[in-house]
């Protein structure tokens, strides 16, 4: 099972979509399953145990702008209405350290795209144009799994503790933390490759990690 009684990801999208896609605009509704979505499945919320009673949509970019209803929750600043994506909630990471490898990703990001301006043709077969900036030594995961092996249970929960959600939506290493310190230190001699997209798909030995989007 995905999750409750949906068997995949897709069965879950097409009822919740059902749910919301019957709702008129500005009107607020409940709907348990979703509040239950949002507080077991959402990156933020589930942390938290917040649970919005009620949402609602409005006109937006995109389809509509999905709000949920936090008035009276024990949020780290009283909130009312706030963005909260139904959708990111059935794509989520599910435990903290997935939450922390989200943001070692999004930390590199500047790197890589320095790196694939710079090597704007493949590396590996001096042909097509660079789609991806790849870590041939070590792979980003024997990195992230380098720097889990020497630090404890509570410096992972305690690396999350200061994220503020209300006002960044992703999670961003800490400055100073310990795991931030570690990761820059490993990442700092990896070896990376500039790869057309038939290249890279070829170094692909584990799928790809859960992420917020
Ligand atoms: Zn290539």
């Amino acid at each position: 099972m995905f999750w409750r009684e949906f068997p995949t990801k897709k069965a879950a999208e097409d009822t919740i979509r059902g749910i919301v896609n019957a709702q008129p605009f500005e009107v607020p509704f409940e709907s348990s399953l979703i509040s239950d979505l949002v507080l077991e499945r959402h990156y933020f919320c589930s942390l938290r145990g917040l649970r919005p009673s009620r949402f609602r949509k409005l006109p937006g970019y995109n389809a509509y702008t999905f709000e949920g209803d936090f008035f009276g929750l024990p949020t780290p600043e009283p909130i009312d209405w706030h963005p909260v994506s139904w959708a990111k909630c059935l794509a989520a990471p599910l435990t903290e350290w997935d939450r922390i490898i989200r943001a070692m990703r999004d930390r590199i990001e500047p790197v890589k795209s320095r790196y694939r301006q710079v090597h704007p043709i493949c590396e590996a077969c001096n042909l097509r144009p660079t789609a991806e900036a790849h870590h041939s030594r070590p792979a980003f995961l024997s990195i992230s799994d380098s720097v889990r092996s020497r630090v404890s249970d509570s410096e992972v929960s305690d690396c999350l503790a200061g994220w503020k959600w209300f006002l960044h939506d992703n999670f961003a290493l800490p400055k100073g933390h310990r795991i931030t310190i570690l990761f820059d230190e490993l990442h700092a001699t990896a070896t990376l490759q500039a790869l057309c997209r038939e290249c890279h798909n070829k170094t692909k030995r584990r799928k790809p990690q859960p992420n917020g989007d």
